[in-house]
């Protein structure tokens, strides 16, 4: 499962590896008591219950039970395989994982996304590099005219692709690069018809790499110097890109945006690297499609707080209401930003400065104000009002799930002089039409699980506290485990501690458990601060072992009655012989175990 990366080199790197400070890259912690709390990045929420435990370097949630170590957690928040996640961590704590330790079986199995990245990688070089070049100096031109300055050049890795048909291929082929994986990547398109081959996708135009949170290139944006058309073009959607997905700029604006503590949302590249030009670095921008839920998702893990810049025009109104809603739904507090004159951002730094800019953003409204008060506007003739109050309806519809929408149901019920319980009722009419724009999707906690909680707690007492586990050698309670996997959980852990390892690695084997709900269910034991005193702790493993104890002699006593009994309607004196010899068996040890616990018993009472 490790790929190419020796164990030992994944050990270093899990022991070098803070926690904390690499979740926190990607979502915003506070210290709380011995843990830190965030807001999750994998379920929506309001208050933070997403636990990192930098003692047991893990992380847990306890709104969607998502857990585990650093690993799984850049493995789950970015898609990675397992040796990506190690890859990635390494390069993070500064150990080197020898590239010459894959074998060539390896290299192929080595993921395909990560292929994709180098080939995009090696392609940002080249069109960077032809910025610099004579053929790029219109393209230079043009981006000093737009007030783009070097830095923001460098930051953003701008670069050019030459005309003609076959410049980036042949860097490419150079390079070792297969065509057919440029072409996955988006850079190549195949030759249709009898010509064979394939040719730049990109040709003569001023190039933008999209980047994900971490920076790596996983598209283009491309715009023609010139004439030519589309003016603007995109990379298609990869194994690394889907379109709504990616917030542009993240990877270079994240830090800034938690330390302003709220991010400018804008359309367009050009819009955000024009701001980051005249210094306003706290910028994302949505590239063209529509707000989505997924980019949502990925600004609320640096920031609650949302100023978007939208246009007063029809098309903007409506991208503002379904914003909004997103936002709303999202738990995002968000605010609407109107240039005035139909400016876009860009033109608008350009023309009046940064400090005018930073003046409308200071006063935007609260969106959901903005979208009443301006939007919906005063009263008009009949006929106008009805349409008004219909959207108007049919908005607060939306905004239902876990959002308090009584102040907006006021605000537009003065707005049409209408009783508010008239409005909700209308409002809850609508909303049982219309489908939720937020479904439920947090995981069912099973039962199973709830059945298993002796034997977790007896393991996670092993994993706290490591002074225990000899006490579960000597009274061989894993013997009577139901779940095989706690059983084997156990089992490695009597080895480690035999063997004289430490427990700090706890994390790493929690998350090797393949039964979901058991996992989730250690983690979140092991997480949580014990509410324990050490005094404490004795009576509590002696409790889980002789119940443990108690509960598998119970159904080994069961089973053995039954046989006996069968045994005897069927005359077996020999089987009966051998049953009887185990029952006696059974009632020695149920006696020598409760010696054990009256030792304890008589320790913690001290
Ligand atoms: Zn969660």
């Amino acid at each position: 499962m490790n790929g190419s990366i020796p164990n030992d080199k994944i050990e270093e790197i899990r022991r070098r590896a803070e926690i904390a400070s690499l979740i926190g890259e990607y979502v915003t912690l506070k210290k709380a008591g011995r843990n830190y709390l965030g807001l999750c990045p994998f379920h929506k929420e309001k208050t933070p219950s997403f636990t990192v435990s930098p003692d047991k370097q893990m992380f847990y949630c306890f709104g969607c039970s998502e857990g585990g170590n650093v690993f799984s957690f850049l493995m789950k928040l970015n898609h990675l395989t397992f040796p990506e996640a190690v890859r990635h961590v390494a390069r993070k704590v500064g150990v080197v994982i020898p590239e010459r330790s894959m074998s060539r079986e390896e290299k192929e199995r080595y993921s395909f996304a990560e292929q994709i990245r180098q080939v995009n990688e090696l392609a940002t070089g080249f069109f960077v590099n032809a910025l610099l070049s004579p053929a790029g100096e219109g393209a230079r031109e043009y981006l000093h005219k737009r007030g783009i300055n070097e830095s923001a050049i460098r930051t953003f890795r701008l670069g050019y692709a030459p005309e003609g048909w076959s410049h980036l291929l042949e860097f490419l082929e150079k390079k070792g690069v297969s065509p057919k994986l440029a072409e996955k990547a988006g850079l190549l398109v195949e030759r249709t018809g009898k010509s064979q081959g394939y040719y730049d996708r990109f040709r003569g135009r001023l190039m933008i790499p999209i980047e994900d949170v971490d920076g790596h290139v996983i598209a283009f944006g491309g715009r023609v110097m010139g004439t030519g058309e589309p003016k603007y073009m995109n990379s298609p959607e990869s194994a690394l890109y889907t379109k709504g997905n990616t917030l542009y700029g993240l990877a270079r604006t994240r830090d800034e945006i938690r330390e302003k503590g709220f991010a400018l949302m804008v359309e367009g590249y050009f819009d955000l690297i024009s701001l980051w030009s005249v210094g306003i670095t706290n910028v994302v921008a949505v590239l063209g499609t529509a707000l989505t839920r997924a980019q949502v998702d990925l600004i609320r893990r640096y920031t609650t707080r949302v100023a978007a810049v939208f246009d007063p025009d029809e098309a903007g109104r409506k991208a503002l209401a379904r914003s909004l809603e997103l936002f709303l739904a999202g738990n995002i507090h968000a605010r609407a930003v109107i240039l005035p004159d139909g400016h876009d951002p860009d033109d608008f730094v350009r023309s009046c400065g940064r400090e005018k800019m930073d003046e409308v953003v200071a006063k935007a409204l609260p969106m959901a104000d903005y979208y009443i008060d301006q939007i919906l506007g005063g009263r008009g003739t009949l006929e106008e009002d009805r349409d008004k109050l219909r959207e108007a309806v049919s908005f607060l519809s939306r905004i239902g799930d876990g959002v308090d929408r009584s102040p907006f149901v006021k605000r537009v019920a003065e707005v049409f002089d209408l009783k508010e319980e008239t409005l909700e009722r209308e409002v809850l009419r609508a909303a049982s039409r219309a489908p939720s724009a937020v479904p439920a999707d947090l995981p069912q906690r099973t039962t199973a699980a709830e059945r298993e909680t002796l034997e977790l707690r007896l393991i996670q007492m092993m994993l706290e506290y490591p002074e225990k586990v000899s006490t579960v050698r000597e009274t061989e309670v894993l013997a009577c485990f139901r779940s095989g996997e706690l059983k084997s959980l156990g089992e490695e852990l009597l080895a480690m501690d035999k063997e004289g390892r430490t427990m700090r690695d706890a994390s790493s084997l929690v998350v090797t458990l393949t039964q979901e709900p058991l996992r989730r269910r250690l983690l979140e034991l092991l997480v949580q601060e014990s509410p324990y005193k050490a005094e404490q702790i004795d009576r509590l493993v002696a409790d889980a072992i002789r119940k443990i104890h108690d509960r598998s002699n119970k159904e080994r006593g069961r089973i053995l009655t039954r046989k006996i009994r069968e045994a005897e309607k069927a005359g077996d004196q020999e089987l009966l012989d051998r049953l009887f010899t185990e029952k006696n068996k059974l009632l020695q040890e149920e006696k020598r175990i409760p010696d054990l616990h009256g030792k304890f018993d008589k320790l913690s009472a001290l």
